[in-house]
């Protein structure tokens, strides 16, 4: 079985998580990119909208595409209330995860907040709060502030984008948790084949693209826009899929740390996924099966269907927690991620 280099792909992961790259201001992150990406690969550049992406081998044939979107999920603020608490809303979030959480909002200086909780003790005596499903519409950040004019004064004003305000860090040797490791963990996984194809890159034949896209999280619209422009004849993405975890119903059977999941279904190409299957065979990396049918909610989708339509694969990172400040991935899927897709591009 191949070893994973988990110390490289932490590193990597590490710089990822911890920049803020709410859908929106990818284009924010891009430095950060350059900075991991322009050194293993020919060319580096952004386009209009923020799409990071790095060539090796140009003129290659086949054009190859690997992706994972670069945004996570995130809260934009709306109004603030007039004694200054801060009216938000989110998009892929579940209210009760929202519930209590550490928000650092992205003005030009940072404020950093928390999400106002109702005490228990009061639930005796108010049934209604007791079993009040909470909206997002409900919730209200705390900024420390009296007023609305000291919340602008601090540059908290709408359209301010947030992010949970939670530090990456490692659990035991493998693990390691962060919010927006989806989808970092995914650019991670690319970045990681990209070092390994550019050490390859005398001996391969395709024109390969390593691609972190935006605004996944709301609609695919990254990947829309460079498979059109880059019209790859094949694609893999990588995202994070549902791994096991206590309360978790039993049709998911994913688990952390057996390697990353190879996706079957309509979808996903058969000549891509077997070739997938056997760079994971010839390179002996651990690797898992996801049946999907539906196959919607991957940047894959929106790939498969550009331009005249192109041949797709998508692996999944199996994850724990997903949308929440602690998502919980195992740094060995993450190399085994990058390792199999250097393989797979070695063997085309
Ligand atoms: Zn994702």
């Amino acid at each position: 079985m191949q070893e994973p280099e988990v110390g490289i792909v932490k590193d990597i992961l590490e710089k990822l998580t911890r920049v803020p790259r709410v859908t929106g201001i990818e284009h924010k992150v891009s430095p950060i990119l350059r900075g991991i990406m322009e050194s293993y690969s020919d060319a580096f550049k952004v386009d209009a909208w923020g799409n990071s992406e790095s060539i090796v081998n140009p003129g290659g044939k086949p054009v190859v595409m690997l992706a994972a979107h670069i945004d996570q999920i995130g809260i934009i603020v709306r109004e603030i209330t007039k004694d200054g608490f801060v009216k938000f809303q989110a998009v892929g979030w579940d209210p009760k995860v929202l519930y209590g959480m550490r928000v650092k909002l992205l003005a030009e200086k940072p404020v950093r907040g928390i999400i106002s909780v109702l005490p228990p003790h009061i639930f005796h005596t108010y049934k209604e709060l007791a079993e009040k499903k909470f909206e997002v519409r409900d919730l209200a950040i705390d900024i420390g502030v009296e007023s609305k004019e000291e919340a602008e004064k601090l540059g908290v004003k709408p359209g301010i984008y947030g992010i949970p305000d939670y530090e990456p860090i490692s659990l035991n040797d493998s693990y390691f948790t962060s919010p927006g490791l989806d989808d970092a963990a995914g650019v991670t996984t690319v970045l990681y084949a990209m070092r390994k194809v550019w050490e390859l890159r005398n001996k391969i034949e395709a024109e390969v693209h390593f691609i972190a896209t935006i605004q996944e999280e709301i609609g695919l619209r990254g990947a829309e826009m460079t498979a059109y422009r880059i019209k790859p004849e094949m694609a893999v993405a990588v995202d994070v899929t549902f791994a096991k975890q206590p309360l978790m119903p039993s049709e998911f059977t994913l688990k952390t740390g057996k390697g990353p999941a190879i996706n079957k279904g309509p979808i996903y190409h058969w000549e891509v996924v077997e070739l997938l299957e056997r760079a994971a065979k010839e390179g002996d990396i651990p690797y898992q099966i996801e049946p999907d049918f539906k196959g919607y909610g991957t940047d894959t989708w929106a790939i498969q269907v550009a331009r005249g339509g192109v041949k797709t694969g998508l692996l999944g990172l199996p994850l724990r927690n997903m949308h929440s400040p602690v998502e919980v991935i195992n740094l060995k899927d993450v190399a085994w991620g990058g390792s199999l897709l250097a393989k797979f591009i070695e063997v085309l």
